[in-house]
């Protein structure tokens, strides 16, 4: 998705975007900031805006409603133009990737992923196989904070993820402690509690929150004409507020991995016992190996617990805000099937996985772990 060119076309959360902006334009913008809100909500997206306003060569300014200054950016001076191209970060990752593989196995385990198309700005994405933030990332950061940006006014580093690992999280610390004046680390997260408190309490926090699902369907409909109006609001309701989410999202592969989610709703709806577990096994199997593996199982996990949670919301009688609008019989019958406390069990129990996975736990152990957990809770 290419960069929006100026902030008034970045979808939503407008109050908090232009008190952003304004910090910017009285060069107040807090050194370290995490910018919170669940995943699409254009936390990548805002944070390369930000970055834009805080370099650009030009630093055009616009005027708020309320007579407020705000920060902009040209989007074609030198400074803009390389920002820019850090826009395609899953492609930017893929080449940080790509030439770590043709390294040396002794350089290769030295070398983090990073993204950088300007010398002062430096994008930290989490680091494959793992997905973490690791240590050789935050102390390249630091090194890089100990000097003057060469060709803006600012060093800024967007960490896309806080997904930690200990020793990174607690390198990260330091740095957030007293950072260079001319520093600035923008942290992005989609919830608080994935952090260190003592991280969270070195940074402003700026939440983005979620759009309603009529707003993200009007977006689809002037941005993805490739849909029908059945997918649009599907698509809006899975996305679940997050404009960037719904823009990029893949109902094919989600509704592949649902698929997969609903299967393993059914052994456990169906099982009288362990005899029942070969097609679970059989595709959490398939899953194993990789970082495919690893996107497939998170996708899973993702569907399993959107699935869970509408039934939870029609036992709750609460069928308007169900998500998986198109399997509503079955989510029906499996909400008359199962219990409450199996449910919120399930729940709990995916929830563990997907913070096992983070931690980088063996994820095809806590997965059998999980198929385990939803037999015997089940009765
Ligand atoms: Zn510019």
């Amino acid at each position: 998705m290419p960069l929006p060119s100026t902030f008034a076309d970045f979808t939503g959360n407008q109050p908090t975007v232009e008190s952003l902006r304004a910090a910017i334009a009285l060069g107040r913008l807090p050194h370290s900031l995490i910018l919170l809100g669940p995943r699409g909500a254009g936390k990548y997206t805002l944070s390369l805006l930000l970055t834009l306003a805080l370099e650009c060569e030009n630093q055009p300014r616009e005027t708020a409603p309320d007579g407020r200054d705000l920060a902009a950016f040209c989007g074609h001076c030198r400074n803009c133009t390389r920002i820019a191209e850090s826009a395609d970060l899953d492609t930017k990752v893929e080449e940080a990737v790509a030439s770590r593989e043709e390294m040396r196995e002794v350089d290769k385990k030295e070398t983090r992923v990073l993204v950088q198309t300007h010398p002062d700005v430096l994008i930290v994405p989490p680091d494959p196989p793992q997905l973490l933030i690791k240590l050789g990332q935050i102390r390249t950061l630091i090194n890089r904070s100990h000097t003057l940006p060469t060709e803006s006014r600012a060093k800024v580093f967007v960490i896309t993820s806080a997904a930690f690992m200990k020793e990174a999280a607690n390198s990260l610390l330091k740095v957030l402690e007293e950072p260079p004046p001319y520093v600035h680390i923008l942290l992005l997260a989609e919830n608080l509690g994935e952090l260190l408190p003592t991280i969270r309490s070195r940074c402003a926090v700026a939440h983005l929150g979620a759009l309603p699902a009529e707003e993200i369907a009007t977006l689809l409909a002037a941005r993805r004409p490739e849909l029908n109006k059945t997918e649009r609001d599907l698509t809006a309701r899975l996305s679940e507020g997050a404009a960037g989410r719904a823009l990029s999202f893949n109902l094919a592969e989600y509704a592949a991995a649902r698929n997969d989610a609903l299967t393993i709703l059914h052994t456990a709806e169906h099982s009288g016992g362990l005899q029942d577990h070969s097609t679970l096994f059989r595709m959490t199997e398939t899953y194993r190996a990789g970082a495919e593996g690893q996107t497939k199982t998170t996708a899973l996990l993702r569907a399993l617990s959107s699935l869970l949670e509408d039934i939870l919301l029609l036992q709750n009688g609460a069928p308007d805000r169900v998500r998986n609008i198109d399997k509503r019989t079955d989510l029906q019958r499996l909400a008359d099937t199962f219990a409450f406390d199996w449910i919120e069990q399930a729940v709990r129990a995916i929830d563990a996985v997907q913070s096992g996975m983070r931690r980088n736990l063996l994820r095809s152990l806590s997965l059998d772990a999980l198929a385990v957990e939803l037999e015997g809770t089940r009765r």
